[in-house]
């Protein structure tokens, strides 16, 4: 299928592009689009067969349900049986920007979307260019991350040209997602509210809000591996760099020695190694691949480098990487959750 790569200044929209990538959407193709979290696969998510090809495009197991985009909160009562009074106060409060809510689905939702479940999951994303292309199409829009499932999601226009160049209509190009993580999957259909995915918006954040909200019990227990996740999608391998990663957690001096000590264990078998460092810690490696993931006290910003670090491993051809943990508080969570699936739960604790 030819591909055509269309850039876009996030400034300045050329709206003539933009009308154009809207009018595929519209007549059932595929665009991968910019968001603040991560790049989507976008297709009209009213339209059965378009979504389907979505799935071909990524390998997407066909049990992993898609999130609906709006650009409008008027589009939601359409979508959902009836909105909770709770999400009201959280679309008024987070949207746009990287929450995903969870609420029964009306009929117009095809099952393709939803796996199944009698759930549709929605968000508005908050970046410009995305919220012009869903308004233009005036649908809405599912998008999964524009990766091939199983990969780091996306978090810049290469990453998805690697991935799914001639496997989409248009792939849109308008510079990185500064989240650099998917959304936080919050659940409405329950009391409190239940996190089923951490992501962009933290814990702490949404208490504000809504005075308390749960968290799935598979994503902060130490048996992660065997609680069924219930965000389908959890389940998956996910964020994985062909490399193996194994993940060093503890202080920060004890975490260096064991890196070194892991690094020369597998030097010595001859294995290419790559360490995920801090800006604190990366001088205090050598005669390794090493990428700094940012500042430790800048969560926020190792959010955004962290997919994108896993994928250069990967063009590095390294063997193994060797990561170190974070602080799993505040967006941490969600970083530390995605590093660990990216590592299947190899965590060595010092
Ligand atoms: P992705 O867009 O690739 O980040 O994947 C979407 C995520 O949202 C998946 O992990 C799904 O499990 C989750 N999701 C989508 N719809 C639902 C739903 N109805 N209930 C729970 N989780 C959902
Ligand atoms: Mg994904």
């Amino acid at each position: 299928m030819k591909t055509e790569v269309i850039k876009l200044d996030i400034n300045n929209i050329d709206l003539d592009k933009l009308n154009y990538a809207a009018q595929i959407l519209k007549d059932g193709g595929l665009v991968a689009f910019p968001t603040e979290t991560v790049y989507g696969l976008g297709a009209n998510a009213l339209d059965e067969s378009a979504v389907k090809r979505i799935f071909e495009a990524k390998g997407r197991p066909s049990d992993n349900p898609l999130i609906v985009h709006i650009a409008d909160i008027g589009q939601v009562s359409g979508l959902v049986k009836a909105i909770p009074p709770e999400a009201f106060a959280v679309m008024e409060r987070f949207w746009p920007g990287p929450l995903t809510l969870v609420m029964e689905k009306s009929l117009i939702i095809p099952e393709v979307i939803t796996a199944g479940l009698d759930t549709v999951a929605i968000r508005m994303p908050s970046h410009p260019v995305a919220l012009a292309l869903i308004k233009e199409a005036g649908i809405p829009i599912a998008a999964p991350s524009a990766n091939t499932s199983g990969k780091p999601s996306p978090t810049s226009s290469q990453h998805v040209i690697e991935d799914l160049y001639g496997k989409v209509d248009v792939i849109i190009e308008a510079g990185c997602s500064k989240v650099g993580l998917e959304s936080t999957v919050l659940d409405m259909t329950v009391l409190p509210p239940m996190i089923l995915r951490p992501g962009g918006i933290t814990p702490v954040e949404l208490n504000t809000v809504l005075g308390k909200v749960d968290i799935d019990p598979s994503l902060v227990s130490k048996e992660t591996e065997i609680l069924k996740p219930r965000s389908p999608g959890m389940k998956y391998t996910h964020y994985s760099p062909k490399a193996k990663v194994i993940i060093i957690e503890g202080d920060i001096q004890s975490v260096v020695s064991k890196v070194l000590e892991l690094q020369g264990e597998y030097a010595q078998k001859g294995a290419k190694v790559g360490i995920l460092a801090t800006e604190q810690t990366k001088d205090m490696y050598s005669s390794a691949e090493i990428i700094s993931m940012g500042d430790r006290n800048e969560p926020a910003t190792i959010a955004a480098n962290l997919f994108a670090a896993l994928r250069e491993f990967d063009m590095r051809q390294v063997d193994v990487i060797l990561a170190e943990a974070i602080e799993s508080t505040g967006i941490g969570l969600a970083i530390m959750n995605r590093m660990s699936k990216a590592a299947g739960y190899n965590i060595i604790k010092v």
